[in-house]
């Protein structure tokens, strides 16, 4: 790629503001150009607005620590002439975040979004970048929509199913459909954009609930199994999801118990199945994108892997690790799946979807 994109992100003293600034920092392809937050940041330069928010394990790059933060809703005009497009992750109602993205939209300036708010609005395309690269094809219905040139909104799923909707879709995809699935998440604190620090309680602790979690995990594998209909994505029927998720004490990386039942009995063989993981590769594979992991599926032959904190980072927190694929009593299989939940699951899974929206020529 010759010409580097100029970007702006919105919700930068985040916790996953905070990890698209790592990312962003040395990218070949982008140029962190504007950074916002609340009226509580604006103003100040990045270093101080963030302070001791900051909890990165590396320090806050100099290129970004003398930015000064922009307002993100009363600055979207003058960060959207600055900027060629936004990767936004905010702390606020749904309905705020809905309207605030649509004005950065049709103010001309596409948003790449970590936020749930527009997930299920029928012409977003929702995409994991290895599984349903196809539906940024929805873009120019929903330009219409909007009635803009360039402006869209593209949202990247939910965390929590960033490991069991990997393993399985390219089961499914290889011909053995995928008919019940039953998942528990043991999920991460930073997921919530906490600390052991900002959050003692979870030290020692595993707390039973993650507000819309569960519905989220059961309902978003939906879109991505979808199909583009017209000026819509249609959600699929199948598979049949049900989730329970849960909060455990560690910094990131989420797990996942899983448990799957094939159609009709149609069950591929456990070499199958660990074949199917070993050779998939999705578009970003294909198109060598910057951020892809070379090998986007590991299964992990060890009885005890893989384990959060030993694993979550393989190929930079952007490949999904598999392990203890066996037969279960109930359904036809069961495995555990770990993907880390700030680098995949959210900022470092939006950069490879801008990476693809650039590749396909939808930023220019
Ligand atoms: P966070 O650490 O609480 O950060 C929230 C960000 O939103 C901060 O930059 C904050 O700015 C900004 N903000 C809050 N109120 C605002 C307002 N009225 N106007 C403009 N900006 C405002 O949250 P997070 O964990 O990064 O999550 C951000 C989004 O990503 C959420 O929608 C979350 O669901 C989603 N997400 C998170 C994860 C994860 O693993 N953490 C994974 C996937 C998706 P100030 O510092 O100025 O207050």
């Amino acid at each position: 790629m010759e010409k580097k994109y100029n970007v702006g992100i919105i919700g930068a003293t985040g916790m996953v503001g905070q990890r698209f600034i790592c990312l962003l920092a040395n990218h070949p392809w982008f140029n962190i150009k504007v950074l916002a937050a609340s009226p509580r940041s604006a103003g100040k330069p990045y270093c101080e607005a963030v302070g001791a928010k900051w909890c990165m394990d590396v320090d806050i790059p100099d290129s970004v620590k003398d930015i000064v933060v922009m307002n993100a809703t009363d600055d979207v005009e003058k960060i959207a002439s600055l900027v060629d497009f936004v990767f936004c992750a905010v702390d606020m109602k749904k309905d705020e975040i809905k309207y605030l993205e649509e004005r950065y939209a049709k103010a001309e300036c596409p948003v790449v979004s970590n936020n749930s708010a527009h997930r299920h609005t029928p012409d977003v395309p929702m995409v994991l970048p290895e599984l349903n690269p196809e539906h940024t094809a929805i873009i120019p219905e929903q330009r219409k929509r909007l009635g803009t040139k360039r402006g869209f909104i593209a949202v990247k799923p939910n965390c929590s199913l960033q490991g069991y909707v990997p393993a399985l879709f390219p089961v499914d995809k290889a011909g053995y459909t995928v008919k019940d699935v039953l998942v528990c998440t043991y999920q991460a604190i930073s997921g919530a954009g906490k600390t052991f620090e900002t959050w003692p309680e979870m030290v020692d602790n595993v707390i039973p609930f993650i507000g819309g979690e569960e519905e989220k995990s059961e309902k978003e594998p939906l879109k991505i199994w979808g199909s583009i209909n017209g000026s819509v994505i249609e959600d699929s029927t199948r598979p049949n999801f049900t989730a329970q998720c849960l909060r455990v004490p560690v910094s990131n990386g989420h797990m996942g118990a899983v448990f799957v039942r094939f159609e009709d009995g149609k069950k591929p063989t456990k070499d199958e199945m660990l074949k199917i993981w070993q050779e998939y590769k999705g578009a970003p594979q294909k198109l060598n994108l910057p951020s892809a992991p070379k090998q986007f599926l590991n299964y992990f032959t060890e009885d005890n892997m893989p384990q959060t904190k030993l694993n979550r980072n393989l190929e930079n927190g952007m490949a999904i690790s598999i392990g203890r694929l066996r037969e279960d009593t109930q359904f036809d299989y069961k495995f555990v799946c770990l993907s880390h939940n700030t680098l995949r699951g959210a900022a470092g899974g939006a950069v490879l979807l801008a990476e693809l929206l650039c590749a396909e020529g939808y930023m220019d």
